[in-house]
């Protein structure tokens, strides 16, 4: 049996975990579950799966819970304290990352300095502080076992040896705006950036994919995971989403994962590995199907391109890009900036920041919170211009 603490539940890859937790004929329990604020959630959860702890990162969701759960003996905590306490506990295995944003980091570097596997599904994270995490994975000797579909993929694909692989071929959708021209793209509505073609995901990340910065964030993510160059990893557009990732080794032979468009499994073989259990989930049906590959389009996606630069510098430049996402995707999705501003701010934070390369925890949550700031300030102007109020040609 393994223990976990499941960061982040109440959210799409938290949900689909506990889905995967329910099948899993006992082989995984609920220690802990965190959250940021969905208090009437969490409270369903944590009446139906009874773990230890529960975490709200808002101090007034906590303060509800608490009322809500008065009748259960679950040890309610609060913010990033009470989250860093549930995921360092000795009864933890696995600490399952499903936290949306760089928030993910201290945490995830908490669970493994105290010597827990980590099911990664916060690419932000390894985005932010690869290296440190990485470092501090190896010192511990600790898995870091990724649940991003992609990710998952090539690990299942990974041989013995290493370094026979020549490439790491990541897939990608190419989400709701495949195909689009640069000029349509200025008109784009929240609405439609929301309407993911075949993923259903939180709100950030499935702008992440209209924008394709999702897989620029994969991509530096590979490069972590699996130590590989960025010029061994290239991004291939396949609609279809039926091939999650592939690996080419040096004999040319290339190995794919294929699967549904369905998060249980990747979840469920973070959790499983090194084994393979069996699970009642709908299969995949090839049947009919077409499978498509493309070239990805970097003038219409110019997020794609930027995320090579960036992960290539590296130092604490990617951090930065990470950072000035998350606001200019928040900043989109309550409508102050337009779809094109996005990557507009993201790219003018971090062609300003001065790149330092000497990098500890301290100096990636410096450049994080300066890259925060600076987008912040982009998007007030971004509002003040007005004009993307207007229809665009
Ligand atoms: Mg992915």
């Amino acid at each position: 049996m393994k223990m976990l603490t499941l960061l982040g539940s109440t959210g799409s890859v938290g949900r689909q975990t506990l889905d995967v937790v329910r099948h899993s004929e006992g082989r995984l329990k609920i220690y802990a579950l965190a959250a940021a604020k969905s208090v009437e959630l969490m409270e369903e959860q944590a009446r139906l799966f009874r773990p230890a702890k529960v975490v709200m990162m808002d101090e007034a969701a906590a303060r509800e819970l608490r009322g809500r759960l008065r009748d259960l003996p679950i040890k309610i905590e609060q913010g990033m304290d009470g989250i860093i306490n549930a995921v360092i506990e000795p009864q933890v295995d696995i600490v399952v990352t499903a936290l949306s944003g760089r928030i993910g980091l201290e945490p995830t570097l908490a669970a493994l300095e105290n010597g827990k596997t980590i099911a990664l599904a916060n690419k932000e994270t390894l985005v932010a502080g690869g290296e440190l995490v990485m470092a501090t994975a190896r010192k511990m000797q600790c898995p870091i076992l990724p649940v991003d579909s992609e990710h998952s993929a090539i690990f299942q694909c990974l041989e013995e040896n290493p370094e026979t692989i020549e490439k790491i071929i990541l897939t990608a959708s190419g989400g709701p705006f495949f195909g689009w021209p640069r000029e349509k793209l200025a008109g784009v509505t929240l609405q439609e950036a929301l309407n993911h073609p075949n993923w259903d995901m939180g709100a950030k990340i499935t702008i992440d994919s209209a924008t394709m910065m999702n897989k620029g964030l994969e991509v530096i993510e590979a490069h972590h995971l699996f130590n590989m160059d960025y010029d061994d990893i290239e991004v291939l557009i396949h609609p279809q989403s039926v091939i999650h990732s592939m690996v080419e080794y040096r004999d040319g032979s290339v190995l794919a994962q294929l699967g549904r468009p369905d998060m249980r499994l990747p979840i469920q073989y973070a959790l499983s590995y090194p084994t393979r259990w069996k699970n009642p989930f709908e299969r995949l049906d090839l049947r009919g199907k077409t499978l498509t590959f493309h070239e990805p389009d970097l003038v219409a996606f110019p997020a794609l391109a930027l995320a090579y630069r960036v992960g290539r510098r590296g130092g604490t430049l990617p951090a930065v890009m990470n950072a000035a996402n998350e606001i200019a995707v928040s900043a989109f999705l309550h409508k102050k900036v337009s779809y094109l501003g996005i990557m507009e701010i993201v790219e003018k934070v971090c062609s300003e920041h001065q790149v330092l390369d000497n990098l500890d925890l301290g100096n990636i949550l410096d450049a994080d919170n300066w890259a925060r700031g600076r987008a912040a300030e982009l998007v007030a102007k971004f509002d003040a211009r007005s004009s993307m109020h207007e229809p665009r040609a």
